[in-house]
Parts: C-alpha cells; sequence; structure tokens
C-alpha cells in the first residue's frame, strides 16, 4: 500500500478517500468470502468420495474373502469414487494455478491443427467419433496454448460424459474473430439451469453428476480460463437436442 499523507485535504477530499477506502475493504471481504466457501464447498466435494471408499473398504475387509458378489461391488465402488477424486483434485489445482504468471505467455500458434491435434489425443484413448469441422483451412492466432487445451479438454471430457456420439468440434472465423465450439448431442440442459452452470459446483442433477463423476468444477474453470486469455465462453443448449459450448477469441487473429 501507498501510504497518501491527509493532512491538509479538505472535509470533502478526505470523504471520497474514506468513501474508496469502504469500497476496497468491501471487496477484499467479498473475495475472503468467496475463498472461504470455495474451500467448503471443495472439502465437502472431497468428504463425500472418501466416505464411500472408506465404508466399501470395510465391507471388504469383514465380508469380501467369503462373498465375491461384495468383492464386486466394493471393488467397483471405490475404483469410480477414486477417479472422481482424481478428477476432483486435477480441478482444484487447476483452479489454484490459474493465477499462476508463469503460464500466462501467449504465443502464435496455428488453431486448425492445435485442435486436431487435441481431437487426436481423445480418438486414440477409444473416443473415434470426435470429428472436426472448419470452414477455413489455417488461423494463426495469438493464444496461451496451455490454456486454450485445458478449456478444450474440460469440454470434450463434459460432451463424452453427458453424450457418446456426434460430438464435434466447429471453427469458424467472422471478421476479427474466431469461434471455436465442441458441440454433442447428448440430453441437452434445461432454459432454468443453463445460466447457472458456469458457477462453481452447480451441477443440473447431483445423482447423475454422482454416476457420471462430474462435480461442477469443468465450466467454471474452463470460463476463468477463456477469459485469462482475454476470450469468452458461450453455452446454447436444448433439450433432447445437445449442446454447445463455444469458445470466442477478438482480435487474436495475426493473418
Ligand atoms: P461437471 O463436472 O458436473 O460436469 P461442469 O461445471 O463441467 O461440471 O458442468 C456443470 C453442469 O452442467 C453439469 O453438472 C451438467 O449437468 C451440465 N453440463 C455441462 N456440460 C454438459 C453437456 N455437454 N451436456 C449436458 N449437460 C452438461
Amino acid at each position: 500500500f501507498k501510504r497518501i499523507p491527509l493532512a491538509g485535504r479538505s472535509k470533502d477530499e478526505l470523504q471520497v478517500m474514506g468513501e474508496s477506502f469502504n469500497k476496497m475493504i468491501g471487496r477484499l471481504e467479498r473475495n475472503y468470502d468467496q475463498q472461504q466457501q470455495f474451500l467448503s464447498d471443495a472439502s465437502h466435494e472431497l468428504k463425500t468420495p472418501i466416505t464411500v471408499i472408506e465404508s466399501y473398504s470395510s465391507l471388504l475387509k469383514r465380508w469380501g474373502m467369503k462373498d465375491a458378489a461384495i468383492q464386486e461391488e466394493a471393488v467397483e465402488a471405490i475404483h469410480h469414487e477414486a477417479l472422481r477424486m482424481k478428477q476432483l483434485t486435477e480441478h482444484l489445482l487447476q483452479a489454484a494455478s490459474q493465477s499462476d504468471p508463469t503460464v500466462d505467455t501467449e504465443e502464435e500458434i496455428e488453431l486448425i491443427s492445435f485442435c486436431d491435434q487435441i481431437a487426436q489425443t481423445f480418438r486414440r484413448t477409444g473416443h473415434r467419433e470426435i470429428k472436426l469441422q472448419s470452414e477455413v483451412k489455417e488461423i494463426q492466432a495469438m493464444t496461451i496454448p496451455g490454456k486454450l487445451e485445458q478449456v478444450l479438454v474440460i469440454l470434450l471430457d463434459n460432451a463424452i460424459k453427458y453424450s457418446d456420439s456426434g460430438i464435434e468440434i466447429m471453427i469458424k472465423r467472422e471478421m476479427d474473430d474466431i469461434f471455436i465450439s465442441v458441440k454433442d448431442q447428448g440430453p441437452g440442459i434445461s432454459p432454468e439451469h443453463l445460466p447457472h452452470v458456469f458457477e462453481r459446483f452447480y451441477r443440473v442433477d447431483s445423482s447423475r453428476a454422482r454416476k457420471t463423476g462430474g462435480n461442477g468444477l469443468g465450466l467454471s474453470i474452463a470460463r476463468s480460463l477463456v477469459e485469462s486469455f482475454h476470450g469468452k465462453l458461450g453455452i446454447e443448449s436444448e433439450v433432447g437436442e445437445g449442446t454447445v459450448v463455444t469458445i470466442i477469441l477478438s482480435h487474436r487473429i495475426l493473418i
């Protein structure tokens, strides 16, 4: 903080300074409350899988050696919850590293081949149905590649989680804007839930999310990552039709 001399200031000046000081304190308090809320939500999210793992492993210890059906059920549940915890901790680490300035350097990349490589990685792990569609052959643009990749991985993971076919990455250029969309033909999101999906820990259907392994962090992380490289993230969805999540980059095109 810079020391600001108060002596010799008029009453009006002191009042204006007092008001802006109060506003700053208000902002700090809100930030602190948000951090506290995040910490408590994250701990709560971790507690549930730990409880499931604990009770199933106790069950295994007591009865599992004699009963093959219990063994199968317990191992399946423990494995599922461990995967959920793995994704949650990955998301928490991503959320924490968003303010890390060392990964914030913008670079020039060719967007179509960049997106194609990410789609290839998914295809190699068994998701052959992911298509790439672009109206142009090449777009040289400035972005933070590591962060753009993280966003695309979150969006593709969601598309796969909620739908199992008809997944496409679509790239479009309009004047100075680039639109990179991830489209699926999954169940869609109803209009009352749609405005909330970017909120931390928001899940449309927590019982379905338990099965799919969701924690409600993906889209909120994706949005702040996109904002960190000056883009915007939008979503359109229709129940029974599918969902399209779009990254919009403005004035980042080089040629
Ligand atoms: P999660 O880890 O639960 O998927 P997200 O923040 O990524 O968390 O998404 C928030 C909620 O939005 C999800 O719980 C899900 O209900 C809904 N959602 C996100 N992406 C899709 C999609 N592609 N299709 C249907 N619902 C989706």
